[in-house]
């Protein structure tokens, strides 16, 4: 482990277009619970009923309840992390080109991070679907005390800014996410599995384009066989770590 990072330290020494993408794992050492796997939400929760837009246009409410019982409470109570701090302390050092992330929860920006691709959206914004009005993650939790699903003042139903399952990603932030994959001179994966589109292809465009592919993962990523580190531990710890050293 050691030796993994300080050849990590080494080369983020040299490295001066460092691009940082961020997945479920990232947040969850702020005690955000991932979705996949063993015990994550889509465990308990169907996706295809509580996150999937065919089904939140037939019926918002289940959705919402979701956001209402399991969202919020913790998004409420968690912060960012030592990780997503190593981050902007990167970005103080003016050798972070972009973070790309997975997550809606918006940590790095409260953290400080400044340039920040959001692939999934976010859940800060909440909007009516019929007169587009915008409401806060507060306004709307008030809301949710009252009425299930909460709903505008000219009775539309609410959506937040999160991409839902079988919706498009939002094309800006996918064009802006490809061009930093291909400008950077390190892709940093931090606390994603790599399996879905488009985690699954931005770092082999990076490698392409001749950076360097480091993946701090807890479990193995099909990306591994192409990466020029590998770490298997918690990504926040080991990037806040690599970082404190200097
Ligand atoms: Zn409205």
């Amino acid at each position: 482990m050691d030796e993994l990072i300080s050849k990590l330290k080494k080369l983020v020494s040299t490295s001066d277009k460092i691009v940082a993408f961020t997945g479920a794992g990232f947040s969850a050492e702020s005690g955000i619970s991932t979705f996949r796997g063993a015990g994550g939400l889509w465990s308990k929760y169907d996706p295809s009923i509580y996150a999937d837009i065919n089904y939140f246009v037939k019926d918002p409410s289940y959705y919402w309840s979701f956001i209402r019982d399991e969202r919020y409470p913790v998004l409420k109570k968690a912060k960012p992390n030592d990780g997503h701090y190593a981050l902007v302390e990167l970005e103080k050092r003016g050798i972070l080109y972009r973070v790309i992330t997975q997550n809606i929860d918006g940590f790095h920006q409260i953290a400080g991070s400044s340039d920040v691709i959001e692939l999934h959206g976010n859940s800060r914004n909440v909007f009516c679907m019929e007169c587009d009005k915008t409401y806060t993650m507060e306004e709307v939790n008030k809301k949710l005390e009252e009425e299930l699903p909460p709903r505008c003042s000219c009775g539309g139903i609410l959506k937040p800014d999160t991409v839902l399952f079988g919706e498009p990603l939002p094309q800006y932030a996918l064009d802006m996410a490809t061009l930093a994959a291909k400008k950077c001179d390190m892709f940093l994966v931090l606390g994603s599995s790599l399996v879905v589109y488009p985690a699954a292809s931005m770092p082999r465009i990076a490698k392409k384009n001749d950076a360097s592919l480091v993946i701090i993962n807890i479990d193995p990523t099909p990306l591994d066989n192409i990466a020029d580190i590998v770490i298997n531990e918690s990504a926040s710890k080991v990037l806040s770590t690599v970082v404190e050293g200097g």
